[in-house]
């Protein structure tokens, strides 16, 4: 679906990957609705976005809270006239603990907000996007979602419910208007550790405590891949060298893709 003139929910627009993909669908000349938690964040982007402020409208919302998530469409569809698209891209890590150690609220933390929140989101845009002459929705999973990666256990299998649910999304909305993309980012250089309430080490930290130095990809160039995907209708896509990599290294030997990333990975655990 192409951006230009549609209508597109993107949540976690507070921040990070989120508030890229405000910014730029804004640029295509979209309408946008950025929904967060963080109303910090919110009012951030709206002051990134002051140029197209006609175009925006903020919602701060709980992705987790399915009620909350029921009374948005009324909220889009006042403040734009039409719905055309839903990115879920709101989401949290865990912490850097082995599944031994995590405690269930963390668990269930993460699970309620990656994987309920786009269940929400998916069941409550549906019906309006099948009214629309073409609509898409884009999840965004993670590396994580298809490589096991020690200490993010549980976001793991979040990111992979999401995986699973959104191809078979594509299947079930193959003979309608909907189109669907999963996406897979690698690392991508945003605050989500901060941003899910864990004490994220400074860099100077990170480096005192020897843990590995990760490449990343901006959140600029993680949005720009992700419309390419939804403009080109593509059934997925990676975003990274990292993700790229890793994504075929762990179906050709998924036990050496887990090992390498198991090595990286060790010091940084705990529990
Ligand atoms: P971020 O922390 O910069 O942005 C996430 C945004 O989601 C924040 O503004 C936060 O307030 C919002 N949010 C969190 N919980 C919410 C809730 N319950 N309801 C509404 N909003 C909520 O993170 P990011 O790095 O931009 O991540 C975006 C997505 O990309 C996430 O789904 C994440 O899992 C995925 N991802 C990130 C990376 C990475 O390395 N950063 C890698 C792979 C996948």
């Amino acid at each position: 679906m192409q951006a230009n003139g549609k209508t597109i929910a993107v949540t976690g627009g507070g921040n990070g990957i989120g508030r890229e993909l405000v910014l730029q669908l804004l640029a295509k000349g979209a309408r946008v609705a950025a929904l967060d938690i963080s109303e910090d964040g919110l009012a951030e982007t709206a002051r990134l976005a002051a140029a197209d402020a006609e175009r925006l409208s903020t919602h701060n919302a709980n992705i987790a809270d399915r009620t909350a998530v029921e009374a948005l469409p009324a909220a889009i569809i006042e403040a734009h006239g039409q719905i055309d698209g839903i990115i879920n891209c709101a989401g949290i890590i865990q912490p850097f603990v082995k599944v031994n150690a995590l405690e269930y609220s963390a668990i269930e933390r993460v699970m309620n907000v990656n994987f309920w929140g786009v269940v929400h989101m998916v069941k409550t845009f549906l019906p309006h996007l099948l009214e629309r002459p073409s609509a898409h929705i884009v999840n965004i999973s993670s590396m994580g979602g298809f490589l096991p990666v020690p200490g993010q256990s549980i976001y793991g299998a979040s990111k992979a419910a999401v995986k699973l649910m959104t191809e078979a999304l594509h299947s079930e909305l193959t003979d309608t208007n909907v189109r669907v993309t999963v996406i897979f980012p690698g690392a991508i250089g945003t605050d989500i550790s901060k941003n899910s309430g864990l004490d994220a080490p400074t860099a100077a930290e990170a480096k005192e405590s020897g843990a590995p130095e990760f490449k990343t990809t901006s959140p600029q160039e993680a949005a720009r891949v992700i419309i390419d995907a939804m403009e080109r209708d593509a059934f997925r896509a990676t975003i990274g060298k990292d993700a790229a990599l890793m994504d075929r290294l762990s179906r050709l030997m998924p036990e050496r893709a887990a090992a390498i990333i198991y090595k990286q990975m060790r010091s940084l655990l705990a529990g």
